[in-house]
C-alpha cells in the first residue's frame, strides 16, 4: 500500500505495550485468569470522520477544498484503501464524487467505492457515536486489552496508532507494512458502540500478529503479502481474519457454532479456491472475493474462527498466538493433527490440501 501519510503525530492513537508479554497458560483451559499488561496508552484520532463529514455538507468544494480534505491522514488512507483493493480507482476518483455529491447529495456510480450516500445518510449518529467514543476512551482501552491480551502473540513493545475513518470499501483495515496503524469505519459499525469498539480490536490483532511476525523473521507475511506465492497467501490470510474474528466476536469466540452442513461447504470452497490457485486457473481477486467478502457470506472468516475454535479448545490460547511465529501453513497442520484426533471436529480438508500443508519446502 502507498504510504502517502500526512498524519499529525499528536492526533495519532498510540497503543503502547510494555516488553514483558502476557502469555496465556499452556493449558486448555479457555477461562483461566488473563494478566492484563497496565503499561498501555491509547489515544485516539477522529479527524477523517469530522473531515469528510463538514466536506460532504458544504454547497461545493473547490480543488483547494479537496486538496485540504486529502491532507487528512484518515480521509488518505481510506481512499488509498479504496485503490489496495479496487486498482484503478483512486485520488481522481474521490475528487469527482466528493465534489459531485457536494453539490447535488445524490449518489455516483463512483459511490459504490467511497459510500459518500452512506456517510451523508450516517452524519447525525456518526457524530453522535465520535461523542460517546470520546467519552469512553479509557473503557475501550480496557476492553481492547481484556479481549486481546489472552492471544497476544510475541510482539516485543509494540506501538501502534488507530484511526477512526468514515467511508470506503472496508469495515477497517492495517495498511501491509510497519507503521502500527489502524483504521476503523465507524459507518460499518453494525452495532454502534460495541460494533466499532468490536472492529478496533479485530484490527488491533493485526497489529500485533504482524507485529509477532516480524520478529519470528516471517516478515513476508507481514509486510509483503501480496507477494507471496499466492497458495501461502491465502494461507496466510486465512490465518490472520480467522484468528482475529474468533477473537473479537463475540459470536465467535462464545457464540453457538454455525451449522456442520455450512462449515463442511466453507471447507469444500477452500479445497477448491486451493486447488485453482495452485495450478493457476484463479486469479487472487477471484479467490478473495471467493472467501473474504460479505457477498459471500465471509466464508473463510467462519472457516479460520472455526479452525481457531478448535485449537483454542484442545491446544490452548498459548497456542493460537504461537501461530505468529510459525508459517502460516502450521495453523493448518495443527488443525489437522487436531480433527484426525478428535473425530467430532466437522470442518475437513480434501486430502490434496492435506498434502499441500504438510509437504515441507523452504521457510515452512
Ligand atoms: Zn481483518
Amino acid at each position: 500500500m502507498p504510504t502517502r501519510f500526512l498524519a499529525t503525530p499528536a492526533l495519532a492513537l498510540l497503543l503502547v505495550a510494555s516488553g514483558a508479554q502476557c502469555r496465556a497458560a499452556e493449558s486448555p483451559e479457555p477461562d483461566g485468569a488473563v494478566a492484563v499488561p497496565d503499561t498501555l496508552r491509547l489515544t485516539f484520532d477522529y479527524a477523517g470522520v469530522e473531515a469528510l463529514t463538514s466536506a460532504l455538507e458544504r454547497d461545493s468544494l473547490g480543488d483547494t477544498d479537496v486538496d485540504a480534505l486529502l491532507r487528512v491522514h484518515g480521509v488518505r488512507a481510506m481512499v488509498d484503501n479504496v485503490t489496495r483493493f479496487v486498482p484503478g480507482i483512486g485520488e481522481p476518483e474521490f475528487r469527482r464524487a466528493v465534489q459531485s455529491f457536494a453539490r447535488t447529495k445524490r449518489r455516483s456510480d463512483l459511490d459504490r467505492y467511497f459510500g459518500l450516500n452512506e456517510v451523508w445518510r450516517a452524519r447525525r449518529d456518526m457524530r453522535a457515536l465520535v461523542g460517546r467514543l470520546r467519552s469512553k476512551e479509557a473503557d475501550i482501552r480496557h476492553r481492547l486489552l481484556v479481549q486481546l491480551a489472552p492471544y497476544q502473540p510475541n510482539t516485543g513493545p509494540l506501538v501502534a496508532s488507530a484511526y477512526f475513518v468514515a467511508g470506503g470499501v472496508s469495515t477497517g483495515f492495517v495498511p501491509d507494512d510497519a507503521s502500527g496503524r489502524m483504521y476503523a469505519n465507524i459507518v460499518r459499525a453494525g452495532d454502534g458502540y460495541d460494533g466499532v469498539v468490536d472492529n478496533l480490536a479485530h484490527e488491533a490483532y493485526h497489529v500485533m500478529q504482524k507485529a509477532a511476525q516480524r520478529r519470528a523473521g516471517l516478515g513476508a507475511f507481514a509486510d509483503s503479502v501480496e507477494s507471496l506465492p499466492l497458495p501461502d497467501r491465502l494461507l496466510a490470510t486465512t490465518l490472520a481474519e480467522g484468528t482475529a474474528q474468533y477473537i473479537t466476536e463475540a459470536r465467535g469466540r462464545d457464540g453457538r457454532p454455525p451449522r456442520a452442513g455450512r462449515v463442511r461447504q466453507h471447507f469444500a470452497v477452500l479445497d477448491t479456491v486451493l486447488a485453482g490457485l495452485r495450478d493457476g486457473s484463479l486469479a487472487w481477486e477471484r479467490a478473495y472475493a471467493r472467501g473474504f467478502t460479505s457477498e459471500e457470506n465471509e466464508r473463510f472468516y467462519v472457516l479460520g474462527q472455526e479452525m481457531t475454535r478448535a485449537i483454542e479448545r484442545h491446544c490452548g490460547r498459548a497456542c493460537v498466538a504461537r501461530m505468529f511465529e510459525r508459517h502460516p501453513a502450521e495453523f493448518f497442520r495443527e488443525y489437522v493433527r487436531l480433527y484426525r484426533a478428535h473425530p467430532d471436529i466437522v470442518g475437513r480438508f480434501a486430502p490434496a490440501t492435506e498434502a499441500f500443508v504438510a509437504a515441507p519446502a523452504t521457510g515452512r
